[in-house]
């Protein structure tokens, strides 16, 4: 590549971790991998299912609201249909009857999708320690990041979704067909 008549140095070639130290190239080039601009781009756009079960769907939506504002991480649409969706906040108690349901939404929603277990009763049963609930979500559907508390604040739910971004921006690029059940692998 050429500007002019001048051929680029390397040291005129940044890496991604260059410039998120702050380091500016002389010529304004930046390289990457497909993975990690894949992932980026994964990572800041995931579009959360419309989904509540009980008190910590209130928590979800004050995050989705303008004093704690999702769009900042791509995430202000959240989908009413599960075809348009690849992340979901299973955000109260779930219910054995309702069981059956979420795992029919989860299986609708095209990979690669991630799920965020909001609260205690999400991940755990919480205090509802009897037979009408399910103890953990995870007992239903792979689970990738556990939100604590009862509810959670706004602040820990986003604190979930950026250990979320993390997750996947280390993921590799096809690192999902891993954990798909074994009739969704191409
Ligand atoms: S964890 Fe607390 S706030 Fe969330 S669904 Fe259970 S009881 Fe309600």
């Amino acid at each position: 590549m050429t500007i002019g008549t001048d051929i680029l140095r390397p040291d005129q070639i940044l890496t991604p971790d260059q410039v998120a130290r702050g380091m500016t190239g002389d010529a304004g080039v930046v390289t990457t991998t497909v993975e990690k601009a894949v992932n980026w781009a994964r990572s800041n756009a995931v579009w959360p299912a419309l989904f509540g079960l009980a008190c910590c769907a209130i928590e979800m939506m004050h995050t989705q609201a303008s004093r704690q504002d999702l769009s900042r991480f791509g995430m202000e649409v959240m989908r009413a249909s599960p075809r348009q969706s690849d992340m979901i906040i299973v955000a109260g108690r779930l219910s054995r009857k309702m069981a059956p349901v979420i795992r029919r939404i989860y299986d609708q929603m095209p990979e690669p999708k991630w799920v965020i277990s909001m609260g205690d009763c999400a991940s755990c049963g919480g205090v509802f320690n009897n037979y009408a609930l399910v103890q953990g979500v995870d007992e239903i559907i792979p689970v990738d990041v556990y939100v604590p508390g009862c509810p959670p604040r706004p602040e820990a739910l986003i604190q979930g979704i950026l250990k979320l971004h993390e997750k996947i921006q280390a993921e590799k690029l096809d690192g999902w067909r891993d954990r798909a059940p074994q009739d969704d692998r191409a």
